[in-house]
């Protein structure tokens, strides 16, 4: 893409209201456009690293066996009702229309999963079954000061998946464990795993995915020599603690935000739903329930929040809105632009992503841009290179500056 043809422009400043680094970044980089506490929209760039995190969520979802549906965001109050969610949550949305017909905004789709899953679960064969969605969640939450990371609008993925018994619950969740740690891995995070109970939903137990951030909101302790972690909103475990699953290491406190997390919510939405199936001898049972979300923009605030330097943004590769960053040094420099043009146009043709800027600004400007944009490998055409037919390539990482050739980048 070029950027002269790019609609956003990097600013120096982000709105004052806004506290939080990841947004301020975003904003200022131009990915995401503040509408109200906890509500953004996503410009081209942010919207190309939502795009590539929902892509290795889906792959890893799919390759799971789920499969994706999406269901509405407008909810009939009735549902809601009939679960106890529609006083039980107090971050219900709730709508009425000048019918004075009552509404929920889909805050979590238990209530329009379960009743999607009667319709078509009706033996012991069709079962089990994992349907998720990738979409947007409401949610009126009392803070929103953590940027994209809590919202009152954002993107969830959320997988519900529906089981005989709780031994095959068991076995899918050990499933979908490793396909959320390939997912943070993927998005160049470490994630670890905390047991806590399951709140507002149900006694049993839940799986938190976190992520060390000082900007997340929850307070954990982990083992320095295992996976060991916990909550300490609910485990009585603290710093210093020899850990009470290896017995060897030490436990260390640290500030974490939950990207993600796996609920057993037993037969509770199939009872409210009188939702059973008829087993092997004919006989109707209710069939357990896991609920499996990840937070889509809340990973990409965690990323901005770890991956960035007092310059800018940092993106991993994998998940960056473009992998060159191709800059024109001299704007008046026709022969230059010419080899900056063949440049541009040999690499998106080899299917490679590239940012080209194209416009007629100083190179200062434009490496300050660059920064702050945060694409990982930037390369520059400049005179000096040139005179030899190349380039500089330059990591937005470690800084560290390679003269390369057009073959090069096509290797
Ligand atoms: P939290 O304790 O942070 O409020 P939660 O327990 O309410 O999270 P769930 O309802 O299980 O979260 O939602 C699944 C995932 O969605 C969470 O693990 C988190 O990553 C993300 N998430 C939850 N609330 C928000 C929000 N307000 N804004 C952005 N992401 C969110
Ligand atoms: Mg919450």
């Amino acid at each position: 893409m070029r950027q002269s043809q790019l609609f956003t422009k990097t600013r120096r400043d982000a709105p004052s209201d806004e506290v939080s680094k990841n947004a301020q970044l975003l904003i200022r980089a131009g990915f995401v456009h503040k509408e109200m506490a906890g509500v953004y929209s996503y410009l081209p760039l942010g919207l190309r690293v939502l795009n590539n995190i929902e892509r290795i969520v889906r792959e890893e979802m799919d390759a799971v066996g789920g499969q994706e549906i999406k269901m509405a965001t407008l909810h009939p109050s009735e549902n809601w009702k009939k679960t106890g969610g529609w006083d039980g949550v107090d971050v219900l949305f709730k709508l009425k229309s000048r019918t004075e017909n009552e509404y929920a905004l889909g805050q979590s789709e238990e209530e329009i999963v379960t009743p999607i899953a009667q319709e078509y679960v009706q033996s012991y064969k069709d079962l089990p079954l994992a349907v998720y969605q990738i979409g947007q969640k409401y949610r009126d939450e009392l803070r929103a000061k953590s940027g994209v990371m809590r919202g009152r609008e954002f993107t969830m993925k959320d997988m519900y998946s529906f089981h005989e018994t709780q031994e095959d619950f068991d076995r899918f969740y050990a499933i979908v464990k490793e396909a959320y740690l390939r997912i943070y891995e993927r998005a160049g995070l470490v994630a670890k795993v905390t047991e806590a109970s399951g709140g507002s939903f149900s006694t049993k137990l839940s799986y938190e995915f976190m992520v060390l951030t000082d900007a997340g909101e929850d307070d954990i302790v982990y083992c320095e020599e295992c996976t060991h972690c916990a909550n300490t909103e609910v485990s009585q475990e603290k710093e210093g603690d020899i850990c009470p699953k290896c017995g060897k290491g030490k436990l260390i406190a640290a500030r974490a935000s939950e990207v993600g997390n796996v609920f057993d919510l037993g037969t509770k939405y199939p009872e409210s739903f009188s939702f059973t199936y008829k087993d092997a001898e004919g006989k109707p049972q209710t069939p357990i329930v896991g609920c499996y979300g990840i937070g889509i923009t809340r990973l990409l605030g965690v990323i901005a929040e770890r991956m960035s330097d007092e310059k800018g943004l940092v993106w991993p590769e994998s998940i960056s809105p473009f992998t060159y960053h191709l800059l024109t040094l001299s704007s008046e420099d026709e022969s230059l632009k010419a080899s900056a043009d063949a440049l541009y146009n040999a690499l998106t043709k080899a299917g490679k992503s590239v940012l080209y800027d194209d416009r007629a600004a100083r190179a200062g400007e434009k490496f300050a841009d660059s920064d702050l944009i945060g694409v990982p490998w930037r390369i520059n055409a400049g005179k000096e290179t040139l005179a030899s037919g190349k380039f500089e390539l330059v990591n937005r990482k470690t800084g560290e500056v390679k003269v390369v050739s057009t073959e090069d980048l096509l290797a």
